[in-house]
């Protein structure tokens, strides 16, 4: 404490009274001078700080203890903002959120993935328009999240390991130049486990399983996604299910990922809703198929509970179809699978919002300036 100059303790004090007013939501000076035992001349002066910077703004009347309504201070949610790009083989879904992680904007926009440069530049160009849409404050965009069927490295500039759409050793530069604002790049089950772990604020350790298209994995320890020493830990994707099973398209045999994506579940002109409205109308083919698939996924999650003894998160674009039925079906196969006694129910249905992998690739921003105040 004595090492703590007088401008260490201004500081401490707007920031104090910037994170509870972001916890509270609305607070009068007496309130925020209470509750931090501070006197109200200073409350006042790192309020007027804030209004004029444009971080808080008044907001209405709360009752006072003696009977006067006192003035309200709100932050004003829309003074920074991260977007969310989530690039898909033909469309990119652009979400905007607000400083409480609340998509406020969203825009899917056409652009077919070809690895050339005007795809990149169609892509920038789809950012600015969506940007331009925005009405928010100049310097209040934090920056861009991009989530991709990638891995990506720590500090999310560079594609290291990419074979579905963006390439291995793909530079986040190329986006950059033309939208002029910080981008990044973040593996799409990393930006999914990212906003279930920013809405449901009980998770402490789990493994998240992203059902799509592909299959996607993270690990959450201590509420933070594990990166491991290459960025590919909670890749489980590529984990051997069948030894020489099925090609995958890393080029292995056998991964999870070519039994237990949707590329598996799927045939011919079956769409997800069209899949399990036949499946719930019991027609044969389809109880055959989705009785396989959750086979190969409990063996799959049984190693999982072996190694990690964490709850299992399931979610992707497959978590709304999910019922109880078939988690309690999950659990019965692990049970009769697993070597310890005594095992207890892990595996819960993810509830993050839609569209959880653009707002994941946003909050990333949020999360890091909310540390920075
Ligand atoms: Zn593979």
């Amino acid at each position: 404490m004595n090492s703590l100059t007088l401008k260490d303790v201004k500081r401490n004090n707007y920031s104090l009274i910037y994170r509870l007013l972001y916890h509270e939501k609305k607070l009068s000076k007496q309130d925020l001078a209470n509750r931090l035992r501070l006197s109200l001349p200073t409350v006042s002066q790192n309020l007027n700080q804030l209004e004029s910077q444009g971080l808080v703004r008044k907001s209405g009347l709360l009752a006072g203890q003696v009977g006067r309504k006192a003035v309200a201070y709100s932050l004003c949610e829309k003074a920074r903002v991260a977007v969310g790009v989530e690039i898909q083989r033909d469309v990119l879904l652009i979400t905007a959120v607000d400083i409480y992680g609340r998509t406020f904007l969203r825009k899917e926009t056409r652009c077919v993935f070809r690895d050339e440069s005007g795809y990149y530049e169609e892509v920038g160009r789809a950012v600015l328009d969506f940007l331009a849409e925005m009405e928010v404050t100049p310097g209040a965009v934090l920056g861009i999240g991009f989530a991709v069927q990638a891995l990506a490295s720590a500090d999310g500039r560079e594609i290291t390991y990419g074979k579905i759409l963006y390439r291995t050793g793909m530079l986040v530069d190329e986006l950059e130049k033309g939208i002029k604002l910080p981008c990044s790049f973040i593996h799409d089950a990393r930006c999914a486990a990212t906003a279930e772990l920013w809405f449901d604020r009980k998770i402490k350790d789990a493994v998240y399983l992203s059902v799509g298209k592909h299959l996607g994995g993270a690990l959450i320890m201590n509420r933070r996604i594990h990166q491991g020493s290459r960025g590919c830990s909670g890749a489980i994707e590529h984990m051997t299910l069948v030894r020489d099973g099925r090609d995958c398209y890393c080029g292995g045999h056998g991964c999870m990922e070519a039994y237990c994506s949707l590329e598996a579940l799927l045939q011919g002109k079956d769409t997800l809703p069209r899949f399990f409205e036949r499946l719930r109308a019991g027609e044969a083919e389809y109880v055959r198929r989705w009785t396989s698939f959750l086979e190969d996924l409990s063996v799959a999650l049984n190693d999982l509970y072996a190694i990690f003894d964490v709850p299992c998160i399931l979610g992707g674009s497959i978590a709304p179809y999910i019922t109880k039925d078939d988690i309690d079906s999950l659990h019965e196969r692990v049970f009769s699978r697993t070597a310890f006694p005594n095992p207890q129910p892990f595996i819960k249905i993810s509830n993050a919002p839609a569209d959880n992998v653009a707002v994941g690739a946003a909050l990333p921003y949020i999360r890091r300036y909310l540390d920075s105040v």
